[in-house]
């Protein structure tokens, strides 16, 4: 099968520097998003997807030697990480696509992305390592939600991080027509999916629709480093035609133009170091509470270890405080402010000194005096309610109560 492509990068609007890399070689192709302070997260993703860049379509199993590769990458990302002071803590995702003849083999690990485009509907191949990805998962806030939620760029997973890298893994038959993206979170924090289809649908090359997904995102904003690579499958168009062979590979991608913002980009130039940007405040809660090591307190080794740990425990924390915020929000209940009867939102404690609710509505009745009728005499605990309406029920079912003669009350 044949296949053209079109790649573009670009730094965006906020970030000083391209952290992102990828890699375009025919059969294998990858976007990889880097992070990590100072100039670690050019050097990680660089990294990661030079290592890719030796992969060799094996006679058999090349799904699996794809993952062998990405787990090889792993091991070099935490070496360089390990021995570098400079490179501690970096990390890296890796979303890769390696074509065999008229199947695709998708492996990914992070936040960056792989979509198909196949009779004009999106299809997300991959799912994010994030901790946002894992609430939806658990129902706890909607794929909508997670979109803008603060801490979305929590990863779950990362090269780099822990020996024994878990990598999703896909491989799917390719239809003449697919058309395959690949993507960092810089375009997806920022574009929905349904205006990925649209710039898709409307530009038929593949180099105009890379470009052109780079650019609207910087205009939406441009907050993260974007990359995008966007393959054509079997298009009968003309192009650069690739033969299925693995003895010659041709060129398979048109040379990437130069991003809108003049980032140099290109197949090797990406792959070579750039200056790194501020650091994300990125953390890998799962991963690290996998890796049972302890830090040794007193060795260089031990000091960053426990400074990293000391990352991740706030960044927990933040996590679960905003998780519990977000649960909170959809709690209801009535109990006692300030001597009435109250509706409150939120739940009827406190977490870190923060107060979880706050009055809706309060009444004119005497919570003293509900509290002395037997069913609601655990008012000032909170009388749990899955809604406003239902708050507003039991209240009105005190109201009845106390209003009823002889239902006690007195006070
Ligand atoms: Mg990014």
């Amino acid at each position: 099968m044949r296949i053209r492509g079109g790649v573009a990068t670009a730094v965006g609007r906020v970030r000083e520097r391209n952290e992102d890399a990828f890699l375009v070689q025919d059969p294998v192709f990858a976007v990889a998003d880097g992070m990590g302070g100072h100039r670690g997260g050019n050097v990680a993703s660089a990294l990661a997807l030079e290592t890719l860049g030796s992969f060799r379509l094996p006679d058999q199993g090349a799904a699996e030697a794809l993952v062998e590769d990405i787990k090889k990458a792993n091991e070099r990302v935490m070496e360089q990480g390990e021995s570098n002071r400079d490179l501690r803590g970096m990390g890296t995702t890796l979303t890769a696509v390696v074509r065999e003849d008229a199947k695709a083999h998708i492996a990914h690990v992070g936040d960056s992305r792989a979509y198909l485009m196949r009779d004009n509907n999106l299809q997300q191949l991959t799912l994010d390592h994030t901790l946002v990805q894992q609430m939806v998962a658990e129902g706890r806030i909607s794929p909508q939600e997670a979109g803008h939620h603060p801490q979305r760029s929590i990863l779950t997973r990362a090269l780099g991080v822990e020996d024994g890298l878990d990598v999703d893994v896909l491989t799917m038959d390719v239809h003449p027509g697919d058309r395959v993206l690949l993507c960092t979170d810089g375009l997806t924090s920022l574009i929905e999916d349904g205006s990925i289809l649209r710039v898709l649908e409307e530009e038929p090359e593949p180099q105009s629709a890379a470009d052109r997904l780079v650019r609207e995102a910087n205009n939406a904003g441009g907050d993260d480093n974007i990359t995008v690579i966007v393959l054509d499958f079997d298009r009968q168009d003309g192009g650069v035609p690739i033969t299925g062979s693995e003895t010659a590979p041709a060129p398979s991608v048109t040379s990437p133009s130069a991003p809108p913002d003049g980032e140099p980009a290109g197949n090797r130039e990406a792959l070579t170091t750039k200056v790194s940007a501020p650091p994300r405040e990125e953390a890998w809660p799962q991963a690290q509470r996998a890796r049972p090591r302890r830090a040794k307190p007193g060795g260089k080794r031990g000091a960053w270890r426990w400074r990293r740990g000391l990352i991740l425990l706030v960044a927990l924390i933040v996590a679960a405080v905003t998780g519990i915020r977000l649960f909170a929000d959809r709690q209801w209940y009535v109990g006692d402010s300030g001597g009435r009867v109250a509706i409150f939102n939120g739940i009827p404690t406190k977490l870190l000194g923060l107060r979880l609710h706050h009055v809706v509505e309060t009444t004119d009745l005497s919570a003293a005096r509900a509290e002395q009728l037997q069913p609601w005499r655990d008012l000032h605990d909170g009388i749990n309610a899955n809604s406003l309406r239902e708050a507003r029920t039991i209240v009105e079912q005190i109201r009845q109560d106390l209003s009823t003669p002889g239902s006690g009350g007195g006070g």
